[in-house]
């Protein structure tokens, strides 16, 4: 046993039960003591006195019913207690680490950026983290003890169940470990998951993905990953290591790719790979207006925001390019639907936040590849969570905790 149960008075939580019976509150709030035990199927008697702990923990409240369609006596309906508890959120990315405090809905209350201008060492980055939390902390004034856990959402590949950052391919850091620095210096729980596998938990939580028992959220960034959601629950596989569509092949000849792979996806339609297609094949259109933008005075440096931007203006260069990544995506996104059949997809990233240059071809390519019956409604959205989904989702790794394992 660890910091967990002796920092925070949460040793009941470990109850299955109550996680059930919380969870159920928060599903269908407001509910009554006899509806809960109706849907649950525990005995009223349990479902009292497990109410009755939740209340002494001031995680629900009770309030008299507006009416009742018997005219009978109201019934008292109970509700989370949202702000009762708080939430730290930690996104590590590659260029800036994130941090956020929230309350047990997500609300922002308190929100950290430290931007990473170096690479840092092991030691370096876990005390640029263990800095960032502090900050956060000393910005407002909270009572610690009321802190339920530190959700950490790390790019690359991560062990949740040791809490460790197995590689980061951005900051080429191996074996960082999060949980048990982070735990030893705040004596808070910690859980620590792979970012975009986060994202998907987070979306679950609080975007696209809210009542959807299956779904795939694709995050397309300097790499391009996904979170599998299948019967309600995040998929790992064994080895933790589930989702890695960015590496599927689209073309054994292809460009190479950082994994040491020809023709990954992520070597023809992740950011990096965009803005290098971009360098290279700029020499040979001229006409563009990419190459007036970057060879005039203005000091133009190419990013993705300035090719959408040319795109918006007409430019076919452009828009080719962008094309041709939304299709390449596209491909991928077909072939894992053909194999999943999840019911919907949401798609992260730069690349869908300025018009449809990208997703267009990309839901073209998805009409035109995945085999399905005229039963099977496949919706493609873009995530309305945008840059915060990633932190949002290491939020929503503690409350998947409190509200469905019980594991407290
Ligand atoms: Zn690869």
């Amino acid at each position: 046993m660890s910091y967990h149960a002796k920092t925070v008075s949460f040793e009941k939580m470990k109850s299955l039960n109550q996680s059930t019976v919380l969870n159920m509150i928060r599903l269908r709030e407001p509910i009554s003591r006899a509806e809960i035990a109706k849907l649950t199927k525990l005995t009223p008697p349990t479902v009292s006195s497990l109410v009755n702990e939740l209340i002494d923990k001031n995680l629900i409240t009770e309030e008299k019913a507006e009416s009742t369609n018997t005219g009978g006596r109201k019934p008292i309906m109970l509700r989370i207690n949202y702000s009762a508890y708080y939430i730290i959120g930690v996104y590590a990315a590659a260029e800036v680490i994130r941090v956020i405090l929230t309350t047990m809905d997500g609300k922002i209350l308190s929100d950290f950026r430290k931007d990473i201008i170096e690479l840092p060492s092991k030691e370096e980055f876990i005390n640029m983290i263990i800095e960032s939390i502090h900050r956060l902390l000393d910005d407002k004034y909270i009572n610690r003890e009321l802190i339920l856990g530190i959700g950490f959402a790390m790019h690359g590949l991560v062990n949740p169940d040791e809490g460790l950052a197995i590689f980061s391919p951005h900051l080429h850091l191996e074996n960082v470990p999060i949980r048990e620095r982070l735990e030893k210096e705040f004596h808070i729980p910690v859980t620590v998951e792979n970012d975009v596998r986060a994202l998907a938990i987070g979306e679950s939580w609080f975007g696209q993905g809210q009542g959807i028992p299956d779904f795939i959220c694709i995050s397309v960034g300097r790499g391009i990953g996904s979170g599998i959601f299948i019967n309600n629950e995040i998929y790992k596989s064994s080895f933790n290591t589930a989702g890695e569509i960015g590496h599927t092949i689209l073309n054994v000849n292809g460009p190479k790719c950082q994994c040491g792979n020809n023709g990954c996806l992520e070597s023809y339609a992740s950011e990096s790979a965009i803005l290098k297609k971009v360098k290279d094949e700029l020499k040979f259109n001229q006409t563009s207006i990419l190459a007036e933008w970057l060879n005039g005075s203005q000091n133009d440096v190419l990013s993705i925001h300035l090719i959408f931007k040319a795109a918006k203006e007409g430019d076919c260069f452009a828009k080719t390019i962008l094309e041709e990544a939304g299709q390449s995506l596209g491909l991928a996104t077909a072939n894992m639907i053909n194999i999943l059949k999840p019911s919907k997809i949401i798609l992260e990233g730069n690349l869908f936040d300025e018009g449809d240059f990208v997703l267009l071809p990309l839901k073209k390519m998805i009409e035109k590849y995945t085999f399905k019956s005229s039963q099977e409604e496949i919706t493609v959205v873009c995530s309305t969570l945008g840059k915060t989904g990633m932190v949002l989702g290491a939020v929503a790794l503690i409350l998947q905790k409190i509200f469905k394992t019980g594991e407290w």
